[in-house]
C-alpha cells in the first residue's frame, strides 16, 4: 500500500487536462470538478474528452480510486422542499453518471442543509434516500460524504450524523466518508497534538467505522477550534499545525485512499505534497 497524495486541480479547458496538472505537482491522486461547480446544468461530456481523460489517467498512473471529484456546491440532498430536493437529486445523479463515464470510482459531496425547515434526523434521512436513488441508477461509483464545518444549517459536522446517513443507505458497499481536517477541527474535533489525533480518529472508527473512510481532505484552518467557520490554510500555517498531517501520513488507515489538499496557495502544492511524503515512515 502507498499513500495517494494530491490536490484539487483545475479542470478549466476540459477535464482531460486535469491529470497532467496533477502530475506536474508530483501528485499520485487528485480532485477536480467534472462540470462548473456553480451551475445547475452542464452539457454532457464529449466522447473525445472522455477518451482522452482515460488515456491520460492510464499514461500517468491514476486509477479510479485515486481520483476524487467534488460535486456542485448548489446541490442539497437533504433539501426540505420538494422542488429543491428534486433538482438536487437530478443534478447529483448527473454528477455520478459523469464519474461513471470517466471511469472514476468516487464522488465527494457535502451532505446537505435543513435550512431550519425540517429537523436534523428528517434531513439526514432525506440525504440517505437521495443517495439510494443515485446508487440505484448507477454502477460502481461510491458516494463519499464529506464531514462539514457545521456553518449555518449544514449537516454532517458530527461523526454521529455521518453514521446516521450511512444507516439509511441500502448498499453499504457504495457509501463512504471523506474527512476534511479543517472541517473536523473547526467543528470541535481536536487535531493539535498526537493524543488529540488519536482521540479524534478513534472516535471516528467507533462511531462511523474505518471501513467507510474512502478519502481525506488535508487542510490547515485559518479559523479557531470549534468556530464552525470554514476557512482553509496552507499546511503548518493555520490553527491545526503540522502534527495532524504527520499523524495521518504515519497511520495505515489513510493508505490507499486519496489524500487531497484544498489549501489556499496552489503555487506551493508541490512543496506541500513533498512535505507530506517526507512524513511517511517509508520516506
Ligand atoms: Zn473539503
Ligand atoms: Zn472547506
Amino acid at each position: 500500500m502507498t499513500y495517494f497524495v494530491g490536490a484539487h486541480v483545475s479542470a478549466s479547458g476540459g477535464v482531460d487536462l486535469a491529470p497532467q496538472r496533477a502530475k506536474d505537482i508530483g501528485a499520485n491522486a487528485f480532485a477536480l470538478f467534472t462540470k462548473n461547480q456553480r451551475q445547475w446544468k452542464a452539457k454532457p461530456l464529449e466522447p473525445k474528452v472522455i477518451a482522452n481523460f482515460k488515456k491520460e489517467c492510464f499514461k500517468l498512473g491514476f486509477k479510479g480510486n485515486q481520483i476524487l471529484p467534488h460535486d456542485s456546491y448548489l446541490i442539497n440532498l437533504g433539501h426540505p422542499e420538494e422542488e429543491g430536493l428534486t433538482k438536487s437529486r437530478e443534478a447529483f445523479l448527473d454528477e455520478m453518471q459523469r464519474c461513471e463515464q470517466l471511469g472514476i470510482e468516487l464522488l465527494n459531496f457535502h451532505p446537505g442543509s435543513h435550512l431550519n425547515k425540517i429537523n436534523i434526523s428528517d434531513c439526514l434521512a432525506r440525504i440517505g434516500e437521495s443517495i439510494n436513488i443515485a446508487l440505484d441508477q448507477t454502477k460502481n461509483v461510491v458516494a463519499v460524504i464529506e464531514n462539514t464545518a457545521g456553518q449555518g444549517t449544514n449537516l454532517g459536522f458530527e461523526f454521529e450524523q455521518l453514521a446516521e446517513i450511512i444507516h439509511h443507505v441500502e448498499d453499504k458497499s457504495r457509501v463512504g466518508v471523506c474527512i476534511d481536517t479543517c472541517h473536523a477541527f473547526v467543528a470541535g474535533y481536536d487535531l493539535r497534538t498526537f493524543e488529540a489525533c488519536e482521540k479524534t480518529f478513534t472516535a471516528f472508527d467507533e462511531i462511523v467505522g474505518n471501513q467507510y473512510l474512502r478519502a481525506m481532505h488535508l487542510n490547515d484552518a485559518k479559523t479557531d477550534f470549534e468556530s464552525r467557520v470554514d476557512r482553509h490554510a496552507s499546511l503548518g500555517q493555520g490553527t491545526i499545525g503540522l502534527g495532524a498531517f504527520e499523524y495521518i501520513m504515519q497511520h495505515p488507515q489513510f493508505e490507499g485512499i486519496p489524500l487531497i489538499l484544498e489549501t489556499t496557495n496552489p503555487d506551493i502544492w508541490d512543496q506541500e505534497i513533498g512535505l507530506l511524503r517526507s512524513f511517511t515512515q517509508e520516506a
